[in-house]
């Protein structure tokens, strides 16, 4: 039997998918923000898909600061997009 995957909201678009399919960005407790590629590091995390667009869009709306209730610095950003353009391939 397959597991139920929860679904969570992308930050980006809105849209609601499968946990495995959107890509968890994750704060430590030392304020560091990663891309958690394997889902299971610690640390708050929130939820977007794998589209560079779609952390775009939840730079522009804040998504992120809202949901880490603090200022996202420019350089975390860029590291983000980054990461996630090399994810897209
Ligand atoms: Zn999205």
């Amino acid at each position: 039997m397959a597991k139920k995957i929860p679904l969570r909201q992308c930050l980006g678009c809105g849209e609601m998918a499968p946990k495995n399919l959107l890509i968890r960005i994750v704060k430590d407790n030392k304020d560091n923000f990663t891309i958690d590629a394997t889902g299971r590091l610690n640390g708050r995390g929130a939820y977007i898909c794998r589209k560079a667009d779609c952390l775009k869009k939840a730079i522009r709306n804040n998504g992120l600061s809202r949901s880490f209730k603090m200022a996202i610095p420019e350089e975390v950003y860029d590291k983000l997009n980054k990461e996630l353009i090399e994810l897209e391939g």
